[in-house]
């Protein structure tokens, strides 16, 4: 299945919730959320009460959007999550987490997922000193994410940089602004996962 590659605010409409898919502008009075928000099309505005299955679905697709997560991948995230430990919803939370995709976005290293998502591919960061371009990576307590030495200098991460200082770091992670990194202290609890979302319903989703 492709990525999605529509206008991404109506995913927010549909979800019903803020995503924060667009950076700086989810923060402002230009997001399209704030002034309709209701669901796209014709009947957007009708109210629906939905079904069981429709309230696991939404929460299911809500959370990967907020990911940017293709379905095969969320699915593998929940069968990782199963095995694990613990409650299986918070564990989905918690690897979903640790996406290096996501890490760069918390730092303030790119002002939205998918943008940190494009750094990544692009090379431009590395965990423990080594180059990964892979914005699924999940990392661990421990590593240390950094923007690479030759990245820090170009016009597009300083721009990054700039636009997402008053950004607050999550407690999990340690920045370190002047050394262009960030550690992972610990691993996210469920508490420091901003996401509203029952993540029981998901689970009931993929228990059918
Ligand atoms: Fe969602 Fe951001 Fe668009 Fe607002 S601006 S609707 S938060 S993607």
């Amino acid at each position: 299945m492709a990525r999605y590659t529509g206008a991404v605010c109506k995913l927010c409409r549909r979800e019903g919730q803020k995503l924060f898919l667009k950076g700086e502008r989810c923060y402002s009075d230009k997001c399209a959320f704030a002034h309709r928000g209701y669901a796209p099309g014709q009947h957007g505005q009708a109210r629906k009460k939905l079904s069981e299955y429709g309230l696991q679905l939404r929460e299911k697709q809500k959370t990967r959007r907020y990911y940017g997560v293709l379905e095969g991948q969320f699915a593998h995230y929940f069968e990782m999550a199963e095995r694990k430990p613990g409650l299986t919803g918070e564990n989905l939370l918690v690897i979903l987490e640790s996406r290096l995709d996501n890490v760069v976005y918390r730092l303030g290293f790119a002002s939205s997922r998918a943008e940190a998502r494009q750094l990544v591919v692009h090379g431009h960061f590395t965990v423990n000193g080594k180059r990964v371009d892979v914005p699924s990576f999940l990392v661990k307590e421990g590593d240390v994410v950094a923007i690479c030495e030759k990245s820090r200098t170009s016009d597009k991460v300083k721009a990054v940089l700039e636009a997402n200082a008053s950004r607050p770091t999550p407690l999990w992670l340690e920045l370190n602004r002047e050394s262009f990194e960030g550690k992972v202290a610990r691993m996210p609890a469920r508490e420091d996962i901003d996401l509203e979302v029952e993540e029981l319903l998901i689970v009931e989703y993929y228990s059918k």
